[in-house]
């Protein structure tokens, strides 16, 4: 059951197409949180995952506004971040309607700083974690 997949990437488009591979796999209902420094990939590795549900459009980091959906051709993709969001999760989960999101069909949900509503994520989120390990080295591990 707890399985987990560990790599170890030298340059952002390595990270990039990690993301990629991985979103290659994705059927629609599923949340991503993605956890770790800043820096660590994060964003990068989204880029490779929208990619691959489709989304043409380039993606940039909905630091300042906590979200952005994008209509890929495979499925819809909404790309969170939460860096900022201060304050009691549960009332943000609430308020945005978070509940809802991961629910629907067809979608792709990826968290950015998801550990901030980490106790509020489906039981069935897929956990991918960043670590700088280097200048350009990453390590990504997906659980
Ligand atoms: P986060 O979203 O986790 O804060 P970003 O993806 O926005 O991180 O930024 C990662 C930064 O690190 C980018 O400037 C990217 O070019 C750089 N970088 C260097 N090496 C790598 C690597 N192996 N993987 C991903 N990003 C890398
Ligand atoms: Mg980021």
């Amino acid at each position: 059951m707890a399985y987990t997949l560990e790599i170890d990437t030298q340059n952002a488009r390595e990270t990039q197409k990690v993301g990629r591979e991985f979103g290659a796999f994705l059927r629609g209902r599923e949340v991503i949180a993605l956890l770790g420094d800043l820096g660590g990939g994060k964003t990068t590795f989204v880029q490779g995952l929208a990619r691959a549900l489709g989304v043409k459009e380039k993606i940039i980091s909905p630091t300042f506004i906590l979200a952005r959906e994008y209509q890929g051709e495979k499925f819809t993709f909404v790309h969170l971040d939460l860096y900022r969001l201060e304050g009691n999760p549960e009332n943000w989960v609430n308020q945005l309607g978070f509940r809802d999101l991961w629910q629907k069909e067809k979608t792709v949900v990826a968290i950015e700083w998801a550990d901030k509503i980490k106790s509020l994520l489906p039981e069935e989120t897929i956990y991918v974690e960043f670590t700088n390990i280097g200048e350009n080295k990453r390590r990504i591990i997906v659980r």
